[in-house]
């Protein structure tokens, strides 16, 4: 027996699944590899983009206060600016997370009786109360600012005439989520992207467009300010803060569009000025240098679950061999049990808290009870391996990162373990060629 084998049943899996895993591996060596050439591609961009600004250990000092001359935050954000090639952006601690970096955006770029279009359907679910979908207080709805949506068609493509009619005066901001999030819609790529912001911009060229780039950055070489976007929106603590990042988010975009969203987010007249780093900025410069590495590490997580669980009969969104424009992966189960269990291995799994067992609970905002595994080093940080998913039909669970790919490997084999010994699935001594 080999070294590996034995260290891997020190952790609880078997013969029959590690054997079954390497199996699967072994056919995904030219995808991996395809993904490897990303992360160096990116990988360089990133390093490219540090040297030119001169990211010095001077940038690591912490302010306090107003934090104003933060060369540090400032240095970041232009490093930020030249890795999306966007004139401007805004990087902060104090963008608490994804949803507040994309109300920040949107609440200081329209004015009352302007509207919003999603020409891509229903948005992320906390963005439904930032809009007003959901009555909530202090929506853009209450500030007089209305909103539009066009439905995906079935087959996942852009409605162009539909997206054509519901584009008038008013309108002049439409936001385009490349993620699916909790959807069954497939992920956008950047060049889809690209070409519903061509169409939008020869409807109107004045309307600004957003993308909510969240769960995508890094994922191809390209990101959506390549291809028109005039804002890029994400979270520190997804895939630009490489799991370091402790908190933040990012708004990448027209130096107009940046400079309303500093205003918005500190005070009109005091903008980027200020913003203490707090002594973050360390942090934050390495997260985004090792981000690339990490969302590879986290693709190949996603793929192998693809792979395993589809071959096992369960429908998995992507399937196994599409490409990927984000690091989520759905696993449709179709019973509980599978939810449960698999959540359960993701947890087992955990550098940290690996010996919670996760169990469905009743959570505010959700229909149905939740489950939920992540032991994570930073609290909510959804680029560390985590799952979560409603015990409500057809019981999917989504599940996403992993800050390398052998722990991501360790997590769905333990899951895999974890279904076998509830007799939930069988593996059968697989040959394939
Ligand atoms: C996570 C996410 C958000 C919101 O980010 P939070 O940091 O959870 O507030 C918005 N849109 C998409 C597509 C996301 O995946």
């Amino acid at each position: 027996m080999n070294q590996q084998m034995e260290i891997y049943k020190t952790l609880g899996i078997s013969e029959a699944v590690y054997a079954y895993g390497e199996t699967y591996l072994r056919q995904l060596e030219a995808r991996f590899s395809q993904i490897d050439q990303v992360a160096e591609y990116n990988q360089l961009k990133v390093l490219s983009a540090m040297q030119k600004n001169r990211v010095s250990d001077v940038h690591f000092t912490p302010t306090t206060g107003y934090g104003y001359n933060d060369l540090g935050r400032d240095t970041l954000e232009q490093v930020y600016a030249d890795i999306f090639h966007t004139e401007a952006a805004l990087v902060r601690p104090q963008l608490t997370c994804g949803t507040h970096a994309l109300a920040v955006a949107l609440f200081s770029n329209l004015r009352p009786g302007e509207e919003l279009l999603s020409p891509v359907g229903k948005p992320y679910d906390t963005l439904e109360e930032v809009i007003g979908i959901r009555e909530s207080v202090g929506s853009l709805k209450e500030y007089g600012i209305s909103y539009r949506q066009v439905d995906l068609q079935k087959d996942g493509s852009f409605d162009y005439p539909a997206i054509e009619k519901a584009i008038h005066e008013k309108t002049k901001l439409v936001t385009i989520q490349r993620s699916k999030g909790y959807q069954t819609r497939p992920t956008l790529s950047v060049a889809k992207i690209g070409e519903l912001i061509a169409f939008i911009k020869k409807c109107k060229p004045s309307v600004i467009c957003m993308v909510d780039n969240c769960y995508g950055e890094f994922v191809e070489t390209i990101e959506p300010s390549d291809v028109g976007a005039d804002l890029v929106v994400g979270s520190l603590i997804k895939n630009p803060g490489g799991g370091l990042a402790p908190i933040g988010g990012y708004i990448c975009g027209k130096k107009e569009y940046i400079e309303q969203a500093a205003y918005r987010l500190s005070a009109p007249g005091l903008g980027k000025e200020v913003g203490a780093s707090l002594g973050l900025n360390q942090t934050l410069y390495q997260g985004l240098f090792l981000s690339p590495t990490v969302v590879a590490g986290a693709l190949k997580g996603a793929i192998f679950a693809a792979n395993l669980y589809e071959n096992l009969g369960f429908r998995v969104i992507p399937n196994s061999t599409e490409s990927r424009h984000d690091i989520i992966q759905a696993i449709e189960f179709g019973y509980p049990e599978g939810v449960i269990a698999f959540c359960k291995g993701i947890q087992a799994a955990a550098p940290v808290d690996s010996f919670v067992e996760p169990e469905p609970w009743a959570m505010p905002g959700y229909d149905s009870d939740v489950i939920m595994a992540a032991g994570a080093f930073i609290q909510g940080s959804s680029i560390e391996l985590s799952a979560d998913g409603p015990i409500k039909p057809p019981y999917a669970v989504y599940f996403q990162g992993g800050l390398t790919w052998y722990h991501a490997k360790l997590g769905i084999l333990k899951s895999l373990q974890q279904m076998v010994q509830e007799g939930l699935v069988q593996i059968n001594p697989i040959v394939i060629n």
